[in-house]
């Protein structure tokens, strides 16, 4: 089992499973009633200390601070808001590793995407975190702290909330934070409205399939064909398309749910009307909805990839349509911003990185 990375003796109570988070505290802390308590203002509050816990006697909140910790990352960096309202911060964590994450508002419900690990090593070319290649795992407490720490800043409900780690990293290959982190996410937001997604790891996925509660599942297809995905994701050599799209099939989705068929959408690659047919094909006979996503360039990118002209896309959706594919096409600044996750770090790696004169 992996231990969670820290850098302190104590255990921070936010890398801890709810019922592990009982058991730790249950030695030090009298009556049983003064356990929920300090679960209270973890899990519905989110708080960062000890001292918050304004119910406990000051002993009892000095005796908890010896023994444990509650840390979270810390907001380095965040973008001016966008014009409708997202913002994209970069984190840094204990040992200096940098991550992103992002808030979109969208009317009376709010989208929180978080970064799963420091890094990636999938290598995916699209994608910046991809090109600057693999980080370490994130703890769990490192996961739900991007969350409570954006909700904090930007005065967000729990209940307001949507989260989707499509940020930094690839959840499956952090299996177990990210459970655990989910768990911990389950005291405050239903697990419907979270949604993790993957580049197709499919041991992770049959991993997802096991859970008791599941959040949603959303996969980066992003290619109509083995040959053409392979070029972009190398990950289809290990876990080819046709076994990713049949372990999809077997996935146990509740009533109402789909998965999500992310797909980059790059200009004269995989946008034309026949790619549409071909992808309706591939999908064809499991619950899947299409999330197209116009490619958002990047100087760390391939000069090749392009975004698709607004009539390219529309045609290519109207196609999908057409087969009877759901589709929706993200097109809002906020959207492109988390469909860009990487590159808020990936300027800041090539600030360190140019020459100082
Ligand atoms: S798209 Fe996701 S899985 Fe692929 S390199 Fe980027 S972060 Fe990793």
């Amino acid at each position: 089992m992996e231990r969670p990375h820290t850098t302190t003796r104590r255990v921070n109570l936010y890398d801890l499973a709810p019922g592990d988070v009982a058991s730790a505290l249950a030695p030090f802390v009298a009556p049983s009633f003064r356990i929920r308590q300090v679960q209270e203002w973890i899990y519905a509050r989110g708080v960062d200390s000890f001292e918050s816990m304004s119910n406990l006697s000051r002993e009892a909140r000095a005796d908890l601070a010896a023994r444990f910790s509650l840390a979270f990352p810390v907001a380095r960096e965040r973008t001016e808001p966008a014009h409708d309202g997202s913002v994209k911060y970069l984190f840094t964590l204990e040992d200096g590793a940098l991550i992103e994450a992002v808030y979109m508002p969208m009317g009376s419900r709010t989208t929180l995407c978080l970064s799963s690990q420091a890094g990636c090593a999938v290598g995916c070319t699209f994608c910046v975190t991809g090109f600057f290649g693999a980080g370490r795992n994130l703890t769990p407490a490192e996961i739900v702290g991007q969350i409570h720490r954006v909700r904090h800043e930007q005065g967000v409900a729990n209940e307001a909330l949507n989260v989707v780690f499509m940020g930094m990293g690839e959840p499956m290959l952090n299996f177990e934070h990210v459970a655990t982190s989910l768990e911990i996410m389950e005291q405050s937001i239903s697990l419907k409205r979270v949604t993790v997604s993957t580049a197709g790891i499919i041991p992770g996925i049959e991993e997802l399939a096991k859970l008791e509660r599941r959040p949603n599942l959303a996969v980066s297809i992003n290619a109509p064909d083995r040959e053409r995905r392979e070029e972009i994701m190398p990950i289809t050599k290990k876990y080819p398309l046709e076994e990713l799209i049949a372990s999809l099939r077997r996935f146990p989705l509740e009533t109402g749910r789909d998965i999500t068929a992310e797909y980059v959408l790059l200009a004269g690659w995989n946008d034309s009307v026949a790619d549409a047919a071909t992808l309706a094909k591939l999908l064809r006979g499991g619950r899947f909805k299409v999330n197209a996503i116009p490619f958002n360039p990047d100087p760390a990118l391939p000069s090749w990839m392009k975004r698709p002209t607004d009539a390219a896309i529309d045609r290519f959706a109207s196609a999908l349509m057409r087969h009877g594919v759901p589709v929706t096409v993200r097109r809002s600044k906020g959207n492109e911003i988390a469909a860009a996750c990487g590159q808020l770090r990936g300027r800041t790696e090539r600030r360190r990185a140019a020459p100082k004169g």
